[in-house]
């Protein structure tokens, strides 16, 4: 098919997730066809930079060809076969055994999904078993913050706390309340951002009190929240954060979707941010985006209640644990590791990443730049040095994200926040095309501005 059939195609035919569907038909969709590396090719020949790795998952970068032979032996061999029903097979009994092994604190067990959304889906009906098995059904509430993104299904959409999504199905669903978030850029006015990372923090305090300890099960949060717009908490934010939680007794999920596999410099950010978690869901850099897999690890204490006291666990997937995908997964862990790509980008590109990155600040459009590892974002602002917004939001991103494209560069826009989540196998060299790229995508877009 040529392009314009491609198009016409699949207007007609495909749904997109998270997508005006008419204003794309009449646009056209972007076609992209091949991987290498930290850039992508689209239909029209195009090579782009993905400084957002697909969607912060290509860790690994693409075509790195043994994932394919890893699934192409473990096809060969055994295609598929459940957990269910007493079974297992060895790439999925290998790849907890992995998962412990990398995991901080006690963490030693996982139960498998396709996705992060089922992850917390899964964690939802989990931890609600967990506490009702021990004689305690009350303890049942959830509480998650304002723009934090857990997911598209149900559960993981009612812990996400983003308006946009709740408005659409009817959600949250009962039992999900949501507290502010450590956005100091956007709400922190003039508090110091230590001031306000524990202000928000204590907001978890006052709504476990409201609710009443002996019905809070637990509480979630990304360790920085990524798609609401990369806000990466003050220092004061997380350590109380483990105070109340432990306080309380109420578990603690650090949802490690897009930071866990080195995404912050650590293998989790959990450790980047001293976050003591009970559950973190995992997905994305997990297969590096290769093919799809989810899960949850939890905690000694979780995974021996679920064991011992637990019963039949009336909860699974057909594919929780697939062979062919955890065989890709633990391609991908021997690759991270070996090639030391987590250390790498503690010690040495995730610093120069930072410096180049943070440089960006000097730019009259850039309030603010900020990176943790190799996650990062710019806030575009029409008034240095306030930080206040542009009066309609959005628009600005959007252009800017535009531009980028025109320029071989894809960065995410989140209102008018410009985000950044290359593969973590960026070089020093691409670094600074990134950089040169993104800086001559301000100028154009302060330009565009200007013309109106
Ligand atoms: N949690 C977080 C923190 C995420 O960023 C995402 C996806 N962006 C999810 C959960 C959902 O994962 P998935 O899209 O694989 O269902």
């Amino acid at each position: 098919m040529n392009l314009e059939a491609l198009r016409a195609s699949d207007a007609a035919h495909h749904l997109h997730p998270f997508s005006d569907n008419k204003a794309l038909g009449e646009k056209g969709t972007r076609i992209l066809t091949r991987g290498e590396g930290v850039y992508v090719w689209d239909q029209d020949g195009n090579r782009l930079l993905d400084a957002f790795a697909g969607l912060w998952c290509v860790n690994i970068g693409y075509g790195r060809r043994e994932l394919g032979e890893a699934a192409r032996r473990q096809m060969d061999e055994l295609a598929y076969y459940n957990s269910f029903f007493g079974c297992t097979t060895e790439p999925a009994v290998k790849l907890s055994a992995k998962l412990a092994e990398l995991a901080p604190g006690d963490l030693d067990t996982v139960f498998f999904t396709n996705s992060g959304s089922e992850a917390n889906d899964t964690i939802l009906r989990l931890v609600r078993h967990f506490w009702a098995v021990q004689g305690r059904p009350e303890k049942f509430h959830f509480i998650g913050r304002h723009n934090g993104y857990h997911g598209s299904t149900v559960a993981g959409a009612s812990l996400g706390g983003m308006a946009g999504m709740h408005k659409q199905g009817g959600l949250p669903i009962p039992g999900i309340h949501h507290i502010n978030q450590p956005y100091w850029f956007g709400e922190g006015g003039e508090m110091s951002p230590e001031e306000f990372g524990l202000a928000r923090a204590r907001e978890l305090e006052a709504k476990i009190l409201e609710l009443g300890p002996e019905r809070v099960a637990a509480f979630i949060a990304e360790p920085l929240q990524g798609a609401a717009g990369v806000f990466i908490p003050p220092s004061t934010y997380w350590p109380e954060i483990n105070r109340i939680c432990r306080q309380y007794d109420v578990l603690l999920v650090a949802d490690e979707v897009i930071c866990g596999f080195g995404r912050t410099g650590q293998w989790f950010g959990s450790q980047t941010f001293g976050i003591e978690p009970d559950l973190m869901p995992i997905a994305k850099g997990l297969t590096s985006g290769y093919i799809p897999l989810g899960g949850v690890l939890m905690n000694q204490r979780v995974a021996g209640v679920l064991r011992e006291q637990g019963g039949e666990l009336a909860h699974g997937y057909t594919y929780s644990g697939h062979p062919v995908c955890c065989a890709v997964a633990l391609e991908n862990l021997r690759i991270l590791q070996e090639e030391r790509i987590v250390e790498r980008c503690r010690e040495d590109t995730g610093p120069y990443l930072a410096q180049r990155w943070t440089q960006l600040a000097e730019h009259p459009l850039v309030g603010e730049a900020r990176i943790c590892g190799m996650v990062g974002a710019l806030e575009l602002v029409p008034n240095k040095p306030s930080r206040t917004f542009f009066e309609d939001r959005g628009r600005v991103g959007g252009l800017c994200r535009d531009i980028a494209l025109s320029n071989g560069l894809i960065l995410r826009a989140t209102w008018d926040a410009m985000l950044l989540s290359p593969p973590l196998v960026i070089s020093r060299g691409e670094i600074d095309e990134l950089i040169e790229k993104t800086w001559r995508t301000l100028d154009q877009t302060a330009a565009a501005l200007r013309q109106g």
